[in-house]
């Protein structure tokens, strides 16, 4: 199973195997070509009936945990998951109140995971252009919550169509790479006309991380 950005793996024994890969982790089915040099990157290994599971990880920003099955105490971010993107329960009106709920700007709360889960660095600033809504707003329109749903529904549909975006790092299960990274609009264009306004985009850091937006069709109310 999934929630958010993280993996829910069922055990046998009625308790749940938690994953979160983090920037560079993932899991993989083991290379059993015995005559490879060990790969320094497997931080942890699973044996199953007919195989090996391995999690990699090169900079070790995921995490793993075991816990009681539906028990996240211990991981508050996912046990504060808003709702799925592609659930009924992700609809504009209950999202325009979880934004209104709180003043910080707009795409920290995006990637708190608390008004919908899942939507990280790329995929909001991607969101927040198509919604032509700035990220640093505080306080969102309920028209403007609504073009945010849509466009956050619009470009993580593109992205799971194009099997995700590899800048540097993503890799699917079977080790190969995303395309989407060649169909961003906004996200790591910086200074490059922006397709909409064709005003340059700008950069900025908003809640510790970087930000691409257009200063001309995002604009601070
Ligand atoms: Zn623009």
């Amino acid at each position: 199973g999934r929630r958010g950005k993280y993996l829910l793996v069922g055990l046998d024994d009625g308790q749940e195997l938690v994953v979160h890969p983090g920037m560079t982790g993932m899991l993989r089915i083991a290379n059993d070509d015995a005559s490879e040099a060990p790969d320094p990157y497997v931080r942890a290994a699973w044996q199953l009936d007919d195989g090996v599971l391995e999690y990699r990880d090169v900079r070790r920003f995921g995490r793993i945990a075991v816990v009681p099955k539906g028990e996240y105490a211990s991981m508050p971010t996912l046990a504060a998951q808003g709702p799925e993107p592609f659930d009924d329960a992700f609809a504009p009106d209950p999202f325009w109140r979880a934004l209104r709920a709180s003043s910080v700007h707009v795409k920290t709360q995006l990637l708190s995971q608390r008004p919908v889960a899942g939507v990280g660095n790329i995929y909001a600033d991607e969101a927040l252009w198509l919604a032509g809504v700035h990220p640093a707003a505080r306080k969102v329109t309920r028209p403007q919550a609504a073009r945010l749903h849509d466009a956050i529904r619009q470009v993580l549909a593109q992205g799971i169509d194009n099997g995700g975006t590899t800048l540097r790092d993503y890799r699917d299960f079977t080790g190969g790479s995303g395309e989407n990274q060649h169909a961003l609009s906004c996200y790591g264009r910086d200074d490059q006309p922006c397709l909409r306004c064709a005003t340059p985009l700008r950069r900025t850091v908003i809640g510790a991380r970087g930000t691409t937006y257009c200063p001309g069709c995002q604009r601070l109310r």
